[in-house]
């Protein structure tokens, strides 16, 4: 971790650990996923100059007209991905700051996360080398295609909006796995596919606000 922010990295031990206290009262209950929040500095995760805001529960812009999601979004998406059992292999869509894809890492064998805009993606790719954190792949592409070549996977989120998750995803899911991912357009809210030998079943759950997911890439 570098210098300049290893003042900021001694004051957010606490307030990490308030932040996951907040979680806890807002009503997550999974505590591996707690466990995790409370030791990823999601100050870096964010532009310096908002590093003061990072453990606030809200989503901060992280440029290119992007936002990376509030503490609660991130652990609720994540605990119902869960559903307390393994994450497995894991497919994000949507890499942003790359925070989401470093809770996800630690608690899966293995992340591919895929990300449309080239920029973003080459500042998170810095980040999460310089955290040390090895089963996360990243890729430059559109996420709606997936990951064919290292498809099935057992868990799949998708970090921005849709009002239907494409049918090339729910074909790279093994049976058994399940996407979270947020639904709709102006009203949003969480919702779990999970694939079943009997076939898809979704359950719609709490309100949200995300950025919507675009199709194709951009390398600036
Ligand atoms: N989990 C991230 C969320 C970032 S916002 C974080 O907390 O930082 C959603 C991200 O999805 C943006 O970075 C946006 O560029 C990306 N995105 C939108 N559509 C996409 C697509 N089709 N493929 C890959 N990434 C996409």
């Amino acid at each position: 971790m570098s210098m300049r922010h290893s003042g900021i990295g001694m004051t957010s031990q606490r307030t990490r650990m308030r932040m996951v206290e907040r979680l806890r009262e807002q009503g997550i209950t999974d505590e591996r996923v707690l466990t995790v929040m409370n030791t990823i500095p999601r100050h870096l995760f964010v532009e310096e100059a908002l590093s003061s805001r990072a453990y606030d529960d809200v989503a901060l812009p992280i440029n290119f007209g992007q936002t990376i999601s509030s503490p609660w979004t991130v652990a609720r998406m994540t605990e119902l991905l869960r559903a307390n059992s393994s994450l497995g292999k894991v497919l994000e869509i949507g890499t942003g700051s790359g925070y989401q894809t470093a809770v996800l890492a630690q608690l899966a064998q293995e992340v591919y996360s895929i990300e449309r805009i080239g920029s973003l993606l080459t500042r998170t790719r810095i980040r999460l080398r310089e955290l040390r954190i090895n089963n996360i792949h990243l890729r430059h592409a559109d996420g709606l295609l997936g990951f064919p070549e290292v498809a099935p996977f057992d868990s799949i989120m998708m970090t921005a909006v849709t009002t239907q998750v494409p049918e090339s995803l729910l074909e790279q899911l093994m049976i058994g796995g399940r996407i979270v991912y947020p639904k709709g357009s102006q009203k949003q809210n969480l919702c779990v596919i999970e694939h079943t030998s009997q076939g898809f079943i979704e359950t719609i759950l709490d309100e949200v606000k995300f950025v919507p997911i675009l199709s194709g890439v951009i390398s600036k």
